[in-house]
């Protein structure tokens, strides 16, 4: 195989509880992730040189070495030196259709995909597992992205354990184009706020992550229970991002009020906020009625099916 196109699923968070610190900077979290259908598309070709080298037309990601997805091939060029001296490099082309720097994961899935092309490519017969364990080294949501559907992530979002597909639901996502919000800048902010709030025992730890893998939001998607999903989402981060974007806190405001909206909720850092609806044409509908109350340009809103899994393999 010379070449391979991948599709790679923007996520949304049902659920984001920060529950405290960690000894490495990072944040002890819970979170329900979900695959949704808008997805970047990347080809990965075998480059014929030594070199891993990436285009991307979109002007916001960087086509250098610190794009997330040029990392994962350099990632793969270290672990896998001896394979890589008889394949050589990849070239990596990235087609944007998730918003950037949007709380969707977009460069950890970018990342993921490249993770899955080159496993296909060089023909090293990967597990999910041994990817996702390579994944966590890239990013806290990348184990995530390889398999995708509907999970909770614990840890600092790396411990992936799959949940029951829910697939009754469909979501119409929402965000101001010229607005992004960096991730780490939310989590410092959260800290500064609420640290006094951290849980600090290991068995505390242990307990609030047990808590909320036997609590409601869990059940409801064990249950395949669209309405109690809707009513259970959550998303501590909402205490920092709202406040500091009055625009976005009208927007949720704007989506709640749609008849077909069953919740709202902003996704990860945001400023993406996502509203469920029970179909394609709620969505559609749904989307009709944001534009007309909100009737600005740089609002794009997108419907996107829930999606049961991670990377897709489209073109081999
Ligand atoms: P998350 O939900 O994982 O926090 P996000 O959706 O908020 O991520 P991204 O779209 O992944 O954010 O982008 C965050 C930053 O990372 C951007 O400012 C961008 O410059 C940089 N970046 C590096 N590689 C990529 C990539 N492949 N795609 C998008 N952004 C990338």
């Amino acid at each position: 195989m010379d070449r391979c196109v991948l599709l790679a699923p923007a996520k949304i968070n049902l659920y984001l509880e920060i529950i405290g610190d960690r000894p490495d900077g990072f944040h002890e979290l819970a979170m329900v992730m979900q695959s949704v259908d808008l997805c970047d598309r990347i080809t990965i070709a075998r480059a014929g040189t030594q070199d891993i080298s990436l285009k991307c037309k979109h002007p916001l990601v960087p086509s250098d070495e610190t794009n997330l997805a040029y990392r994962a091939a350099d990632l793969m060029r270290q672990e896998f030196a001896e394979v890589y001296a008889r394949f050589g490099g990849v070239k990596i082309e990235i087609e944007k259709n998730i918003p950037v720097g949007a709380g969707l994961a977009g460069g950890s899935g970018n990342a993921a995909a490249v993770l899955v092309g080159m496993n296909q490519l060089w023909q090293l017969g990967l597990t999910s597992v041994e990817l996702e364990r390579l994944g966590a080294k890239l990013g806290s949501d990348v184990p995530f992205c390889i398999n995708g559907g509907t999970a909770l992530a614990t840890g600092r979002g790396e411990q992936v354990s799959p949940l029951t597909d829910v697939q009754a639901y469909c979501a119409v996502l929402a965000k101001y184009q010229s607005l992004s919000v960096s991730t780490p800048w939310a989590y410092q902010t959260y800290r500064k706020q609420f640290e006094s709030t951290y849980v600090r025992e290991a068995d505390d730890l242990a307990a609030r992550q047990n808590r909320v893998h036997s609590g409601p939001m869990v059940a409801a998607i064990s249950q395949k229970d669209p309405e109690q999903i809707s009513q259970l989402l959550y998303n501590d981060l909402e205490k920092v991002v709202l406040p500091e974007h009055p625009k976005v806190q009208e927007l949720k405001e704007t989506m709640a009020r749609s008849p077909q909206a069953k919740g709202v909720m902003m996704s990860g850092s945001g400023p993406t906020v996502f509203a469920l609806a029970g179909s394609q044409a709620d969505a559609n509908e749904m989307v009709k009625a944001v534009r007309a109350a909100l009737p600005d340009e740089d609002l794009g809103l997108w419907v996107a099916p829930f999606n049961t899994t991670g990377i897709r393999l489209v073109e081999a």
